[in-house]
């Protein structure tokens, strides 16, 4: 049988590797390859990226109430598209059908449409220096950008960078994950039909080590947008220092979810369980990974959670009714696994799950028996030092740490090297307000958890990422300021 074969694109045009390698992409619920992906290097790139700068100065000169017409039009199409994009993405990294389906696919048109909006909204200052001169300020895009993606959910992080990008009137150059693109490489096409330039965005699929790094490294190529884990961060921080490349980071997470006395705890348990066992089975870097909970309801608490977790479908990410997907690839699974090893090891008490193999299914189903399942597990940890307390697991892995006082709560909750996220649960509201300046994140949620929109900004502090996306101001990222001082003689 021949395997579903997805390709580069490059000026217009769909192709192999200049090398003629190839990579595999694994159905994560089976185990087997399903498809393959150009293994792309740096000569590729390089001609992306020659395209990306021959396509550059006429999209910049589109003005931009016809950019956004074409994101329009990109939006229209990625609806009537949804429903074959979803299935790539799940059958490719096992993110549930419910999810890539249900939620992502809609909310990603609404996003380009979005950044859209944004296209006519690039304004600049002016100055009154009491003298002669004409002294503004300019926004303009930067020319020729990266833009690098994780697995977890490369359609959606592909439609809302491209977009913004492509709204400030820069020509683009995505290197998808490796593990991870058909979908991108699947949905591209559909911005050929939208009416972009050739070359406005080439994608070009391969490793980090090869493509990715060729790309932060090109002199060419003025911003990387980087999505990823942190240590990859600081690798791509050090590549982009040759050319002072302008980059922009969006890393990994550990996001606290403190659990007070006085909070609803049927709901705090179903949105602590939906926020970390859904959501990508936890392969979500706004995952709720650490539970912080009073210890007057810790066990009450954990118990609901249980419940929870025991009501999950955990099985093919294409069938309607599942909840829980498997790990996206056997190297992320057999990583998760080791944390499985460790919880206990290092002094945490099981509480439940911490199973894995098809014995995680909900039902047996011997075609899905080489799958990477992972059964919803919570640890306790009374030392947030820990490990599995400080490290992103990435997957569908918590920990509960128990506390007494306010005070200790925002010291667990503040206690990693993260601040992408966090969020408490109080029917106090002075309580409230007090945990939203405490806690040390880019994101606070009260009283729900696991909530990003387009329209609203989000971005990470401390190892997490250093520049908000989405809202009003999401173009920002993607445009350079140039003072201008005009003599009138
Ligand atoms: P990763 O860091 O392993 O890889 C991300 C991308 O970087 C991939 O395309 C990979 O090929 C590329 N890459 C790897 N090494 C590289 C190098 N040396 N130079 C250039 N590129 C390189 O991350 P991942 O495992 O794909 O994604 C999961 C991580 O992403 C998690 O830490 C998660 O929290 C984070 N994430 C963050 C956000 C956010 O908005 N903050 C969103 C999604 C995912």
């Amino acid at each position: 049988m021949t395997l579903p074969t997805y390709l580069n694109h490059i000026g217009g045009e769909s192709r192999p590797a200049i090398g003629g390698g190839w990579l595999d992409s694994t159905d994560p619920a089976t185990g087997r390859v399903w498809a393959r992906v150009p293994d792309s290097g740096p000569d590729d790139v390089a001609e992306a990226v020659r395209a990306a700068r021959r396509a550059a100065p006429e999209w910049r000169s589109v003005p931009p109430a016809r950019r956004a017409a074409v994101l329009r039009r990109w939006a229209h199409a990625v609806t009537g598209h949804a429903d074959d994009l979803a299935r790539i993405e799940s059958r490719d990294n096992g993110r549930v059908l419910r999810e890539t389906r249900g939620a992502d696919l809609p909310g990603d048109a609404m996003h380009i449409e979005y950044n859209a909006g944004l296209a006519e909204t690039v304004t600049g200052d002016t100055f009154d220096l009491g003298g002669t001169a004409a002294v503004s300020t300019l926004l303009e895009p930067y020319g020729v950008v990266g833009v690098i993606l994780p697995w977890n959910a490369p359609l959606a992080m592909f439609f809302a960078k491209v977009s913004g990008a492509l709204a400030a009137g820069n020509a683009v150059v995505v290197k998808p994950a490796e593990q991870a693109c058909c979908s991108v490489l699947a949905g591209w096409a559909l911005l050929e039909e939208a009416g972009l330039p050739p070359g406005a965005v080439n994608v070009v699929a391969g490793t980090g080590e090869r493509a990715g790094e060729a790309l932060v490294a090109h002199p060419d190529v003025a911003k990387v947008h980087f999505t990823g884990s942190t240590a990859t961060g600081r690798r791509v921080i050090g590549l982009s220092a040759a050319g002072i490349t302008d980059l922009s980071l969006e890393l990994g997470g550990k996001s606290p979810c403190i659990v007070f006395d006085d909070a609803d705890l049927d709901a705090a348990a179903a949105g602590a369980a939906g926020a970390v066992y859904t959501g990508g089975a936890g392969q979500s870097c706004v995952a709720a990974s650490r539970f912080v909970v009073q210890d007057t309801v810790f066990e009450e608490f954990t118990e609901r959670v249980h419940a929870h977790a025991r009501a999950l479908r955990v099985g093919a990410p294409g069938a309607p009714g599942t909840d829980m997907g498997p790990i996206a690839f056997e190297e992320q699974y057999r990583k998760v696994l080791s944390y499985l090893e460790l919880g206990p090891k290092e002094g945490a008490e099981l509480l439940f799950g911490g199973g894995s193999g098809p014995g995680a299914l909900t039902e047996p189903d011997p075609g899905l028996a080489g799958g990477y399942w992972v059964e919803p597990t919570l640890f306790r940890a009374d030392d947030a030092g820990l490990r599995i307390c400080q490290e992103e697991i990435f997957g569908p892995v918590a920990v509960a740490l128990p506390f007494t006082t306010e005070e200790e709560a925002y010291a667990i909750a503040n206690a990693t090297e993260f601040g992408l996220a966090g969020g408490a649960w109080t029917r106090d509201l002075a309580r409230a307000r007090r945990a939203v300046a405490a806690i040390d994140a880019g994101t606070v949620w009260i009283n729900t958890f696991r909530r990003i929109h387009w329209a609203v900004p989000f971005g990470g502090r401390g190892q997490s990422g250093n520049l908000p996306s989405n809202g009003p101001g999401a173009l920002r990222e993607w445009l350079t300021l140039k003072a201008v001082w005009i003599e009138p003689g």
